[in-house]
């Protein structure tokens, strides 16, 4: 049975869907007061801080971490790059580590500025992929591949599909029955794919759905960076795809992720907290 998302302790925040108007703090304060379960931060919020006083803050609000946001781009034009990429994730993993954060999210990257060769970013992202599973075994964090969108292909995430991300998790990790390496599924950038419904039940008869994030894809879509909209004002069956999530076998919290540059990030925080969960109950 379809859990009831009226109860927001299944739902998450992430926080860029506040629009980073607040310090951190404030952000923890405020989604926690709003009922939520959890809450997935993001390093331009943490990084250069106490990141241990953070995650203590984050265990008082009782607020579940769910994914820390986001991995610096792999791809680079030669090796050198490629392993100080390697390595600011091994710092962030850390961090991840400290916030208590259950998965460390990974946005890939597109090609190296002059590259014209998408298989061999791929291939940086698979041997990068394996190096971060090792550094977030080693300090209690999941990884979390998000393929995005192809229309991003070129800047963000030369991983597009849900089942290229999967072919990678089989391929470094194999079959094993608490994997650390996953997906998250995010109905933004998979809801268009033919296959997704599929993918999302080989994700989860493998445990690798580690997170699950909703928005809305609007139409027309001014921006496809920051012109998301909340669930239930777009195209996609965000109910339906829920659904195939669960049906798979995935408990986890329910995130809701939006950037939104002209319309919620210009509100205040506790107005956005409050139509998520409106939306979480009538949309989700
Ligand atoms: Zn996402």
């Amino acid at each position: 049975m379809a859990r009831d998302l009226r109860d927001l302790s299944l739902c998450a925040i992430n926080t860029a869907t506040l629009g980073f108007q607040a310090p951190v703090e404030q952000v923890i304060e405020a989604v926690a007061r709003a009922g939520y379960g959890g809450i997935a931060p993001w390093r331009r919020e943490v990084e250069g801080r106490d990141v241990k006083a953070i995650g203590r803050r984050l265990r008082d609000a009782r607020l579940k971490v769910l994914g820390y946001c986001r991995s610096t781009y792999i791809p680079a034009s030669d090796r050198a790059g490629f392993l100080a990429n390697v390595e600011a994730n091994r710092r962030a993993i850390d961090d991840a580590a400290l916030l208590g954060a259950d998965s460390f999210v990974m946005v890939v990257g597109g090609l190296p500025a002059g590259s014209k060769d998408i298989a061999a970013a791929r291939a940086q992202v698979a041997d990068a992929t394996g190096l971060l599973l090792d550094h977030g075994k080693g300090r209690g964090v999941k990884i979390a591949l998000e393929p995005l969108h192809p229309v991003y292909a070129a800047d963000r995430s030369c991983l597009s599909l849900l089942s290229e991300a999967l072919d990678i998790c089989d391929a470094i990790e194999g079959v094993t029955a608490s994997p650390w390496l996953g997906a998250c599924i995010d109905v933004y950038h998979v809801w268009w794919d033919p296959n997704v419904k599929r993918d999302i039940a080989r994700a989860g008869a493998a445990n690798r759905i580690f997170g699950f994030h909703v928005c809305d894809w609007l139409v027309p879509t001014e921006d496809v960076l920051n012109d998301r909209g909340m669930m239930g004002d777009g195209v996609i069956g965000v109910r339906d795809l829920r659904a195939a999530v669960e049906a798979a076998g995935y408990a986890g919290l329910i995130e809701v992720e939006i950037f939104s540059a002209k319309n919620w990030w210009k509100r205040p925080m506790n107005e956005t907290l409050k139509a998520c969960a409106g939306r979480f109950a009538t949309a989700t």
